[in-house]
Order: structure tokens, then C-alpha cells, then sequence
């Protein structure tokens, strides 16, 4: 798998603030990689703040992840779908999906489309903070040997007969 992964992020108004912890507690290993965000969610990962204390024990406010997201259009505008686009086009390592699992969403089909997209191309997927957490910190990151095998009834169906 390698160093550095193409990882989307997204999460629902009532699973923002739960995605923007995750995101703060995580920010060292995720300024390692290429993030990619539905646009609100990514505006608020992006103004995530970090005190650090300076050798002259002033301390200055730094945003680790500001350069570091790309901003997609938000969610329920068509952002949902670009991220499901670029799983298609092999252009995706991870998603991180903090969806609200209480109500409906009024872009419920796009959250499907995605959610069923993850699942299809065998990207490493997480629907909350645990198993985001793990994944984050797999072993497997990085490792050259381990590669992400895209499932063959991908082909069979591209390729199938009629
Ligand atoms: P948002 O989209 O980050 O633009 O709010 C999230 C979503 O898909 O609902």
C-alpha cells in the first residue's frame, strides 16, 4: 500500500463536530496524506487550529490541515457524487463517512451511491471514530507488499456479454 493515500472525508451537520475532533487528533498522520473533503465539512478540517509552544515559550496557533484538503463541492450539491466519481476512477485510497444514522438525508441517494461505491472498489472505508482510528493506524499503511485488490466482478461485469 503505498505512503501516501488519496483519503476523502465527509461528514453530516450532526456528525461535523465528532468528524473535526477526529480530524484534530489525528492531524500529524493525516498531513501525511492527500485529503480530499465534501465542502463544508472541508472548510471546517481546514480551520482546525493546533497552540504549539515555541522555543521562546511563546506560542503560536497553527492550522495543520488548511494546505492539505482539497475542497469538493458540499455533499448534498454534488460532492457525494465527485468522491464516488473518483473511487470509480481508482483515484481513491480511503473514505472516512460520518453519516447521521437518524434521519434521512434529503441527498439520501447520493449517500447510497457512495456508500455502495466504497463497498464495491474495496477502498479502506470507515463509518465512525473507531474503525477510522484503526485505519489510520493499520500496519498495512505503507507497507510495499500489501496491495488493495479490486475486486474481479468489476471486470466480469465491464466486460460482461449481452
Ligand atoms: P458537506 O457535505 O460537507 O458539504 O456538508 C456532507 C454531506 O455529504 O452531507
Amino acid at each position: 500500500m503505498k505512503e501516501k493515500l488519496n483519503i476523502a472525508l465527509v461528514a453530516h451537520d450532526s456528525r461535523k463536530r465528532e468528524l473535526v475532533e477526529w480530524a484534530k487528533y489525528n492531524a500529524d498522520a493525516l498531513s501525511k496524506h492527500n485529503l480530499y473533503a465534501t465542502g463544508t465539512t472541508g472548510k471546517l478540517i481546514g480551520n482546525i487550529s493546533v497552540l504549539v509552544e515555541q522555543t521562546n515559550s511563546k506560542t503560536t496557533l497553527i492550522y495543520p490541515l488548511k494546505d492539505k484538503v482539497t475542497c469538493l463541492f458540499s455533499g448534498p450539491l454534488g460532492g457525494d457524487q465527485q468522491i464516488g466519481a473518483m473511487i470509480a476512477e481508482g483515484k481513491l485510497d480511503m473514505l472516512i463517512f460520518f453519516c447521521d444514522n437518524l434521519i434521512m438525508q434529503g441527498h439520501q441517494n447520493d449517500v447510497s451511491a457512495l456508500t455502495r461505491l466504497a463497498s464495491l472498489y474495496n477502498i479502506a472505508f470507515a463509518t465512525n471514530r473507531t474503525t477510522a482510528d484503526l485505519l489510520l493506524t493499520s500496519t498495512l499503511l505503507g507497507d510495499k507488499n500489501y496491495t488493495m485488490i479490486v475486486p474481479e466482478c468489476i471486470q466480469q461485469y465491464a466486460h460482461r456479454t449481452l
